[in-house]
């Protein structure tokens, strides 16, 4: 079955949707996107995507931001996902990746109301994010997070991840599975692609909002488990670089990366250096929810089953 996305107002098979090399955004990093999972129930024969509208209400925000039109209410745009997904057919896990972008081919400017847009919303299998047995091992990033006074940090603006690259890039050549970064001040932020929590004893704590951090929907999802299952409400605060050696369990959480522990930070491990125990139960009822295994949180996901080729 054809890989098909919707590029133009159209759907399409991915190969033939193309941009031209005098793209805007090419150029200059001007979109707006998102990363959404679909993931496969083999017992239902469905795609389970997660919280499919919350990811659009996000890049609308940041395509509000750069000035860039999307001509589809949040509803279309979930339809038009579940579209693509049903029409590639997948019956495997799937990331999706829409983007609403300054496809205007116009170099040397750079106002971004004189430009004209594009939307597009592909899917392709996918994985693990982070390849790893275990816990991960990460390093303190020397690149600080950008600062919100630079380019917005609460959506995902394309040109922003070079920020997240660098830091990334330069952590897996030093052989470590992930770097955390702090803030211009100093605090712990997040993880290249994942928001950062820390655990003491029965106490959780997460970096603020105003930490710079992206508003993470799995970060949201996870403070509404610990408050719903665990009957811990999470703590959100500055928290300091030295607080990452001496608590109990770290762990990451991210659409890509679901929810992850660090078992070592600056090669110093965390707790027992796995994943700790409250980690685990977190990540299960996660895994759970996710793959539409959960039905009191059946709401999170939108299911759709692929579209089944003749003969
Ligand atoms: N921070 C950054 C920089 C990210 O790119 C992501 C991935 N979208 C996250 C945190 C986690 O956000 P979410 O749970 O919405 O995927």
């Amino acid at each position: 079955m054809p890989n098909i996305a919707f590029h133009d107002g159209e759907y399409v098979r991915l190969e033939d949707a193309k941009v031209g090399i005098m793209t805007h955004a090419l150029h200059y990093g001007t979109g707006a996107f998102e990363g959404i999972r679909g993931n496969w129930n083999e017992r239902d024969g469905k795609m389970y995507i997660f919280k499919l509208r919350e990811h659009y209400e996000r890049m609308l925000a940041g395509a509000k931001l750069l000035w860039i039109d999307v001509p589809y209410s949040p509803e279309e745009l979930c339809e038009i996902t579940a579209q693509v997904v049903e029409r590639s057919g997948f019956r495997s896990d799937v990331y999706i990746r829409p983007m609403a972008f300054k496809r205007e081919e116009k170099v040397a400017n750079l106002n971004l109301r004189s430009l004209g847009d594009g939307f597009f919303c592909l899917a392709v299998p996918f994985g693990d994010y982070i390849e790893s047995d275990g816990a991960l091992n990460c390093c303190v990033a020397s690149y600080r997070r950008i600062d919100d006074t630079m380019i917005p940090a609460r959506f995902k603006l394309n040109g922003l991840y070079l920020n997240s690259i660098l830091a990334k890039t330069d952590a897996m050549a030093s052989g470590f599975d992930e770097a955390i970064m702090l803030s211009q001040d100093g605090h712990v932020c997040e993880g290249t692609g994942e928001n950062i929590f820390l655990v003491y004893g029965d106490r959780i704590v997460t970096p603020t909002l105003e930490s710079n951090v992206l508003p993470g929907i799995t970060r949201e999802v996870v403070m509404e488990l610990a408050r719903e299952e665990l009957e811990t409400e999470v703590e959100e605060r500055l928290i300091d670089r030295s607080e990452l050696y001496v608590a109990d369990e770290v762990f990451l959480t991210g659409t890509a990366a679901h929810v992850q522990g660090v078992g070592t930070v600056d090669h110093r491990p965390v707790g027992g250096g796995g994943t700790g125990p409250l980690t685990k139960q977190l990540q299960d009822l996660y895994f759970g929810i996710v793959r539409g295994n959960n039905p009191k949180y059946a709401h999170m996901c939108t299911t759709v089953a692929p579209r089944v080729t003749a003969g």
